[in-house]
């Protein structure tokens, strides 16, 4: 009997105790291809001596600093490496310990940039059905998953979701990808007309949608209409890049393959790669010199922000995939996955969409291909499908349909940037 609260309370779990590239070892010492980067996390898989040694250098000088009192080196690399390539004037980095304290800083700066602004009337949030942004209250508000929705539904405020681009769902038939924009894009325009757009704080969307709908990505011109709508209204755009970001998709921010320049950019899981718990908040000068010129202040704050083993790790971790050039092979393997994985399941009676972008795909499980029709939800397939996968020594994260009545179970893939052909 364990006394870890794990997240299933009637299920046991295999004891991992090594990592040996793509593979994670249990106590029994069976293998495990980790083919989804446990949840689009393990980038570099789980043994790249060049991050070990940069956590145990670290931790040798000085493992963790409190930000209230001290800078760090780590810490400020880290920033000056992200702000170097990021979008536009996205300069400044908020780190923290994971994606949902990124969306909430993201949504806290929003408001306290507007509140400094002189528009305190700005509280809502625009996001979308079939996302998800976090666990945390402020996060879970913006997300549209209603399955983790539902109980806390009295608790999350002030947030209107849309339709996401998903488009083998909501794309008709007889739509052009422009014809499906400008439906998307009106029915912003139309919130916006309900809400009064000087009520507006944000607008929220991952760049491919993952956890919810699996590696869904948006069709072209769909970001830059949203981002267009969100300029002429003075609302910020929020890309959650937590999943789809750091290179998941090929390149290092998944915005810029949209040609955007959101507001605010929240990303986590590959940055630190799982070699630790990292996330951060990337701002936009504008919102900086609000507040710099204002309160001097953001109201808010973590323990472990900037945490530095944590960002001794992520800065080990994207020099790794900078200097091996992983990006590369990031596209090239992602195409050649996404055709093994048609040559071998796309005249599946059951496999209704396969998709996705770079090393994030997604495969759409249907009860019936002409209808779309999604399982019973009550099956619990995905649960199946992951303990069977489990049991033949693979990891893929297949999650099930979310309430929404419309989508199904998908399977995501999000392997590591060094995987191979043989793999
Ligand atoms: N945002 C997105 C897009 C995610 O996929 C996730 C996690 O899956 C989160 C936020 C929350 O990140 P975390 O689980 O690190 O809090």
């Amino acid at each position: 009997m364990s006394h870890v609260l794990h997240r299933s309370l009637l299920q046991s779990y295999p004891t991992a105790v090594k990592g040996d590239g793509v593979y994670i070892i249990d106590a029994d010492n069976k293998r495990y291809l980790d083919a989804c980067g446990g949840a689009a996390v393990s980038c570099l898989g789980h043994s790249d001596t060049s991050v070990i040694a940069a956590i145990k250098n670290q931790v040798d000088s000085i493992a963790y600093a409190h930000s209230s009192f001290f800078t760090t080196e780590p810490m400020e690399q880290l920033a000056d490496f992200l702000a170097e390539r990021a979008p536009g004037s996205l300069n400044s980095v908020y780190f923290v310990s994971g994606g949902s304290e990124a969306v909430e800083s993201a949504l806290k700066l929003a408001r306290q940039f507007f509140v400094e602004k002189g528009e305190p009337q700005r509280k809502h949030i625009i996001a979308r059905r079939q996302s998800y942004h976090g666990n945390t209250l402020g996060a879970l508000a913006t997300g549209g998953n209603l399955w983790r929705r539902q109980q806390f539904e009295p608790l999350l405020i002030n947030i209107h979701h849309l339709s996401p681009c998903y488009a083998y769902r909501e794309q008709l038939s007889d739509e052009t990808d422009t014809d499906f924009v400008q439906r998307l894009g009106n029915e912003l325009e139309e919130k916006i007309a309900e809400l009064g757009g000087e009520n507006i704080m944000a607008f929220i969307a991952e760049p491919v949608v993952g956890a919810t709908l699996g590696a869904v990505p948006a069709v072209a011109g769909y970001f830059k209409r949203m981002r267009d709508i969100c300029s002429r209204h003075g609302i910020l755009l929020i890309a959650d890049e937590v999943m789809c970001g750091m290179g998941r998709t090929g390149a290092l921010f998944a915005s810029a393959q949209e040609g955007i320049e959101p507001d605010l950019i929240c990303i986590a899981k590959g940055l630190g790669g799982g070699y630790q718990p990292i996330g951060a908040t990337l701002v936009s000068e504008d919102i900086i010199a609000t507040l710099r010129n204002g309160s001097g202040f953001f109201q808010h704050g973590h323990t472990y922000i900037g945490h530095a083993t944590a960002c001794a790790a992520a800065l080990a971790v994207q020099q790794r995939i900078e200097s091996d050039h992983l990006l590369d092979n990031v596209t090239l393997m992602g195409e050649k996955l996404q055709q093994a994985l048609i040559q071998a399941l796309g005249d599946h009676p059951h496999v209704g969409d396969i998709r996705g972008r770079g090393l994030f795909r997604g495969i759409e499980l249907v009860k019936d291909r002409e209808s779309k029709a999604p399982f019973d939800t009550s099956l619990k397939l995905h649960a199946k499908i992951k303990a069977t996968a489990m049991q033949q020594g693979l990891m893929c994260y297949p999650m099930g349909g979310t309430l929404n009545g419309k989508d199904g179970d998908h399977i995501l893939l999000a392997p590591p940037y060094i995987i191979t052909e043989a793999h």
